[in-house]
């Protein structure tokens, strides 16, 4: 076999270690004469692949104690709903600072159930992203809710280098797409949610953090699976959890404290968003990447050629030569490269040597 070079945006690639150790261990679970999926959550075999995960994860977001991590389903798009039902109550209002697609997205499913405030919206006037608002464009509601962000666009691909100031507001972040790719303080937030199908392991799983001082102020009125003390309480066993995402998930993190944690993460993700937006930058007559340079993510790098056949073209024959979801998301078009944590260097250089080539054939 030989393995693609995955760009997906998400679902994305994993590392090969961990899709081996858990193939190795699918039908015969540490020796149990049981798969891990035929197991019951609240067995020991189970029982001793949750806790690791999670005491995983809280190191290696050097979580302090003040705030808990809980593991839930429902996707980051869940949270978009689940946020206001707990912290946004009646006669208050939250702020949104409005960045791309999925901020619109969370905006929009928060005003179904209360009353919500554009804080900031970036968009150009063709509806795409392509900056990041300056401080002086974000008006803040000092008696907000919270603040909700986006730290990282995956469609638009514009990345939040350092935290708008929220002004002492409660700050919640979806970081669906750049959780665990370098170092955060969690501290600053009150609230962080984020899909593990980008960096953190497989679909069918969501990360949240939580302040759990903030918790007393949750509403309580609403339905147990939907509140967020019920699942802390719990340990994240309130109900059935994805047993096999929680799984690969624990695995994905041993993988990355293997890499040096977050901040080897970091080193890594740095170097490759340096190699391919240095590669943009040198082609520059033939490429264009349109964010702003200090808008720029490190995970989703967004680019075009010269026309739209030639976008479908580089994708077409990227795809030829291993290369796997260069195109763009359908409501930005061109091309993008997602470079999440499971993407190597030498991927990147794969794709940046392509690109030369591609450049001097049809340039
Ligand atoms: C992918 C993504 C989502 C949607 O995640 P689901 O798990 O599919 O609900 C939300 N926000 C961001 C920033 C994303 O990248």
């Amino acid at each position: 076999m030989t393995r693609k070079l995955n760009f997906n945006a998400g679902p994305a690639g994993l590392p090969l270690p961990v899709l081996e150790e858990a193939r190795d261990q699918f039908v015969d679970f540490r020796g149990t004469g049981m798969s891990l999926v035929e197991h019951s959550h609240r067995g020991k075999a189970y029982d001793a692949v949750h806790q690791e995960a999670l005491a995983l994860f809280a190191e290696l977001l050097n979580l302090p104690k003040t705030h808990g991590a809980m593991l839930l389903q429902g996707g980051a798009s869940l949270q978009f709903a689940m946020l206001p039902l707990n912290f946004l109550p009646a006669g208050k209002s939250a702020d949104y600072i409005v960045t791309g697609h999925w901020a619109k997205l969370a905006f929009s499913e928060a005003g179904k159930l209360g009353t919500v405030r554009k804080a900031a919206d970036c968009a150009n006037v063709d509806k795409t992203y392509t900056r990041l608002p300056k401080p002086e464009e974000i008006s803040l509601d000092p008696k907000a809710a919270y603040v909700h962000m986006t730290s990282n666009n995956t469609i638009f691909g514009t990345e939040w280098s350092s935290l708008p100031d929220a002004k002492g507001a409660r700050l919640v972040a979806d970081m669906s797409s750049d959780i665990l790719s370098r170092p955060i303080d969690a501290a600053k937030f009150s609230l962080i949610y984020a899909g593990a199908q980008k960096n953190l392991g497989p679909a069918g799983l969501t990360a949240v953090i939580v302040d759990r001082d903030w918790l007393k102020d949750a509403r309580a009125d609403v339905p147990d699976i939907l509140r967020y003390q019920k699942h802390l309480d719990a340990q994240s066993l309130y109900h059935t959890p994805p047993v096999f995402a929680i799984y690969l998930f624990g695995l994905n993190l041993k993988w990355i404290k293997a890499q040096g944690g977050a901040a080897g993460m970091e080193a890594r993700n740095k170097a490759k968003a340096d190699a391919l937006y240095g590669a943009l930058d040198r082609l520059s007559g033939f490429y264009k990447a349109p964010v702003e340079k200090a808008a720029r993510s490190w995970m989703n790098v967004v680019f075009r050629t010269p026309t739209p056949e030639l976008d479908d073209a580089f994708a077409a024959e990227a795809a030829k030569a291993g290369m796997e979801g260069l195109k763009g998301h359908r409501s930005a078009g061109g091309l993008r490269a997602s470079l999440y944590n499971a993407v190597s260097p030498d991927d990147v250089k794969a794709l940046v040597s392509f690109m030369d080539d591609f450049a001097k054939r049809k340039g």
